[in-house]
């Protein structure tokens, strides 16, 4: 996609690495925030029915609320477009107050009285900040959705089209960077050594000159908690990390791994690392999450300024953001369009599933030169995130780490189930998918590796031909670039903002008591409840059941998804921003080629359907395990209450049929609409 030309006028600040000023509010705007529980449940307080053996669960702990934060926002002087006015749906539905004070805050009535309309907050900001949606700590009260449109339409700069900006403009003084003594490759989320794209390069260029490469990790406990990291998948990185330095090691580069407390320290740290090791190129993949994109893109500049040269890559996808555009020359809002495209491109650019070399061998004088670097020790998990020694011992086992792991259990499921994926997916008591996701969101396995491994196994070189296990397969690692895609494009989705901003506007229920019968998987629904449970217990959820449970909480309990794609996050061993936030878009009917709002999943049905014989449920819920196949799906509504009571579960918390019609009037008022 070509960038967008656009006038903007900025002021100018001075380029620092330290934390100063930012141009953009990079502070200001996220990847997700976190959801504060009004009930503020803890780990301690939160028990599972004495009955249950399933394991303990973990409510997220209550967030601080109202942290002051310094936000910069955009000007938009120079906009070609004159600057868009506020919806009227963004004034007066409801008075913006503070649940429990009544008071506003600060922040908010400040912008309430700008006199620019785009820098207002959306009409029930203070709601969404009462309720945890946003994380004022990092973040600035929820946009309003004229802003939402006015990226939309490209008047605000999207983040992507910063680093592209800053790339170009950098890239001369980037090409003659000295080289210096070593290369550095700055890991994220791409967590391996093959088909490293950005390593690779980095390895070439250190090679090239008889220099070495330095491998470099940096934990950041706030990025963590602005991101909403769960603990499980915390404890899967730095379990990584120890496979990932040793694979490392013996090619004789080091990983340096260091913690860095406050996220805006991050950029001067790695700078002064760079001096130290006497380094003049950096190399990393590209996040497509607003504030790293953000980030990276002021750290081109700086760095550059300092005669350092960063690279960073396209490489999480299989596709790059970008590279497909409708006849409009637009991005695609709906996947199938979109898919056709990405087969296309695939098909036409056979490079494109080429797979990068591992790094070369390290001179050996690298050892002598940076002892310390191997030597230093890991940094300790961060306290906010640590896993206690029974969530250790339950979950490491069902979670191994590292690349070896990934590419094994890829290779074993291409043999194997794969070929019948597009029939046992659905069924969560198979175990019919790869459960590779933790593997793709850590980048401890390439989504090209894994196109190009299904595709090999398959009776045909077409993607779209053959095995239709293999084609389906290879149809949702595309959703993931899909999802990357939109994100990409529409940058606000990570600002808690809909994709369709106006479905903000459709009231919620803030229920907290609701809300934790739903986090702690007693609904009373027995599908609901066992995927909920999983998710406490393993981390993970099949995707079905992800789309069950999204659904039961938007559509059945009318509770803000934005609640619930936060508690995906801080739980999901492989929380992913843009998956997530596109799988709860599809399931609340707010994203890019959702459900139909009117189209809601009975979770009946869906019980009835994909575990007939309820094997899934009475794993997950064992007060049910007595109760008969069909019984087991609504034991209340089908005589087995007296069982279900006595064991301990719950009656239904809401009666899907009336729930249904209110969901209906609700999303039809907040809409303006008179019919569906
Ligand atoms: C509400 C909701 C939240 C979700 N949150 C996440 C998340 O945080 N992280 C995440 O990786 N996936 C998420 N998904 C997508 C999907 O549920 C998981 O990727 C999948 O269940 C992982 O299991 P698997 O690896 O066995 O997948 P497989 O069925 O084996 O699929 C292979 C890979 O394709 C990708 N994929 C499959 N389905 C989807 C999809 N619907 N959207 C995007 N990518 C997909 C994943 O990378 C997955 O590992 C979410 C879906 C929903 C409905």
């Amino acid at each position: 996609m070509p960038p967008k030309k656009v006038a903007v006028k900025r002021k100018a600040v001075q380029m620092t690495l330290d934390g100063g000023p930012v141009a953009e509010n990079t502070s200001a705007e996220n990847k997700k925030p976190k959801v504060e529980v009004k009930t503020r449940t803890t780990r301690s307080s939160a028990k599972p029915s004495p009955r249950a053996s399933s394991p303990p669960i973990r409510i997220p702990p209550a967030v601080s609320k109202g942290a002051s934060s310094s936000i910069r926002i955009l000007k938009l002087g120079d906009s070609p477009e004159p600057p868009l006015k506020p919806e009227p749906t963004d004034e007066g539905i409801q008075p913006l107050t503070n649940n429990a004070t009544g008071e506003l805050d600060p922040e908010i009535e400040r912008r309430m009285k700008d006199p620019d309309p785009l820098r207002h907050p959306h009409f029930s900001a203070q709601e969404a900040q009462d309720n945890g949606v946003i994380l004022r700590k990092f973040y600035p009260p929820e946009m309003s959705n004229a802003r939402a449109l006015a990226y939309k339409v490209g008047e605000i700069p999207r983040p992507i089209e910063l680093l592209r900006s800053a790339l170009r403009d950098t890239a001369e003084t980037r090409r003659n960077a000295d080289l210096g003594n070593s290369v550095v490759h700055w890991f994220k989320q791409d967590l391996r050594i093959r088909d490293n794209k950005a390593l690779h390069m980095a390895s070439e260029k250190a090679r090239e000159e008889g220099k070495s490469l330095v491998g470099m990790y940096i934990v950041s406990p706030q990025d963590f908690e602005a991101h909403l990291t769960s603990p499980v998948r915390v404890d899967f990185v730095l379990r990584t990390l120890e496979v990932l330095r040793g694979d490392l090691a013996e090619l004789d580069i080091p990983l340096y791994v260091e913690s860095v407390e406050r996220r805006r320290d991050i950029p001067a740290r790695i700078e002064v690392l760079m001096r130290e090791w006497g380094a003049n190129h950096l190399y990393a993949t590209m996040e497509y999450e607003v504030d790293e994109l953000r980030r990276e893109a002021k750290m081109i500049k700086c760095l550059a300024q300092q005669g350092i040269s960063f690279d960073v890559v396209h490489d999480t996808c299989v596709v790059q953001p970008g590279a497909l555009q409708s006849g409009a020359g637009k991005q695609y809002s709906v996947y199938s369009p979109w898919f056709r495209a990405w087969i296309a491109y695939l098909q036409s650019n056979h490079e494109t599933l080429s797979i990068y070399a591992a790094p070369s061998r390290n001179p050996i004088s690298t050892r002598d030169r940076f002892k310390h670097l191997f030597d230093t020790p890991m940094p300790d998990v961060p306290t906010c995130k640590s896993l206690t020694d029974e969530e250790k011992a339950r979950l490491r086992p069902l979670w191994p780490a590292g690349e070896h792991e990934a590419l094994a259990r890829l290779s074993k499921f291409c043999d194997g189930k794969i070929h019948n994926y597009q029939v046992s997916r659905s069924f969560p008591s198979i175990d019919g998918t790869s459960s590779l996701s933790v593997h793709f969101s850590s980048g401890t396995l390439s989504a090209r590796t894994a196109v190009k491994t299904a595709r090999d196994a398959n009776t045909t070189k077409k993607l779209d031909g053959g095995n239709p296990g293999i084609t389906t397969w290879i149809s949702e690692v595309a959703w993931r670039d899909f999802y990357k895609h939109v994100l990409v494009n529409w940058p606000y989705v990570c600002m808690n903002k809909p994709f369709k901003p106006e479905y903000t506007n459709i009231t919620w229920n803030y229920n907290d008591e609701l809300f934790k019968t739903w986090c702690e998987g007693r609904t009373g629904y027995p599908i609901v409840d066992a995927g909920m449970r999983q998710l406490l217990g393993q981390g993970y959820m099949a995707n079905r059941l992800r789309m069950v449970t999204a659904s039961f909480l938007a559509k059945d309990l009318l509770i803000d998804w934005r609640m619930g794609e936060r508690f995906f996050m801080e739980h999901l061993i492989d929380g992913d921003f843009a998956s997530n936030n596109g799988g709860w878009g599809f399931s609340a009917s707010t994203g890019v080629d959702p459900q139909p709002y009117f189209r809601i999943f009975n979770p009946l049905l869906q019980s009835e359907k994909f575990d007939t014989d309820g094997e899934y449920i009475r794993r997950w819920v064992p007060e049910l395990r007595g109760v008969s196949d069909k019984a087991i799906h609504a034991p209340y509504e089908r005589g087995a209450g007296a069982v279900a009571q006595k064991a301990g579960y719950p009656k239904p918390c809401v009666v899907h049929k009336g729930a249904r019609e209110e969901t209906i009037r609700r999303y039809k008022e907040g809409l303006g609409r008179s019919t569906a």
